[in-house]
């Protein structure tokens, strides 16, 4: 840890005093004890693409990577999308608690930092979000866990790669048909990207994973070989 990180670190301290990063209450941890029970880590059996939790160990894949192609290869989430986890990204994504983009990327490169290995990734690739959303809410939030993930793991993050061009509409007011038109062409290469065979790409939230498909297949249409995928949370596969 640089000296630089460690000022800005305790500058945070003092405008946040350590609460629980799932329901808000003054803690010593970054979970408290009752969070900690209704927070479900993702465990086996999951699905080999996308991760999603499956009902049983039998089975390969969830109900709709069953009958897809993605442009992705596999990827892993840390937790289920329910209870205190969505509240914990909301405050993330919307009331400015950025803090919680470094607890998220230590939690990721604790239990997945030995697939990022495996994976032999070059380089990590934030989904970006739209700039006109970007400025209104101040930052990407997919981006500040992107950073931590990179400082933890010595890979480079090119948070320029991809860009959005398209001004979509929020994906969770959508349904799945209106999600995959939604996103047809919304992403764009740009001249940041420098062409590497193993991308990781990192987002808060998979719901039906056409997000990080879109930005996958950018990717792979423009040199990328194989590409992952690590979010924060992630909706059950049953
Ligand atoms: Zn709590
Ligand atoms: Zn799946």
């Amino acid at each position: 840890m640089n000296l630089l990180y460690k000022v800005y670190d305790k500058c945070l301290r003092v405008l946040y005093p350590q609460t629980c990063y799932f329901c808000g209450k003054i803690c010593r941890t970054p979970i408290c004890k009752d969070c900690l029970k209704k927070v479900t880590y993702i465990k086996e059996p999951r699905c080999k693409k996308c991760g999603k939790p499956v009902r049983y160990a039998e089975q390969e894949y969830c109900q709709d990577c069953k009958k897809r192609e993605t442009a992705f290869e596999q990827g892993k989430s840390i937790w289920l999308h329910k209870g205190p986890v969505t509240w914990s990204i909301y405050q993330f994504k919307y009331h400015n608690r950025r803090i919680f983009g470094e607890f998220y990327a230590k939690e990721l490169w604790r239990l997945y930092g030995k697939n990022l290995k495996n994976w032999n990734i070059d380089v990590i690739v934030p989904v970006p979000l739209h700039w006109k959303r970007k400025r209104v809410r101040g930052y990407n939030q997919a981006e500040i866990i992107a950073h931590h993930l990179g400082r933890l793991s010595g890979i480079p993050v090119n948070a320029k790669a991809v860009q959005r061009v398209r001004y979509t509409r929020p994906q969770k007011e959508l349904n799945d048909k209106e999600r995959k038109k939604n996103l047809k062409e919304a992403f764009q290469i740009t001249k940041h990207w420098k062409k590497v065979p193993h991308v990781l790409i990192v987002d808060d939230i998979y719901t039906t994973g056409n997000t990080i498909d879109a930005a996958a297949r950018v990717l792979r249409q423009n040199g990328a070989e194989k590409i992952w995928f690590l979010t924060i949370s992630i909706g059950q596969g049953f």
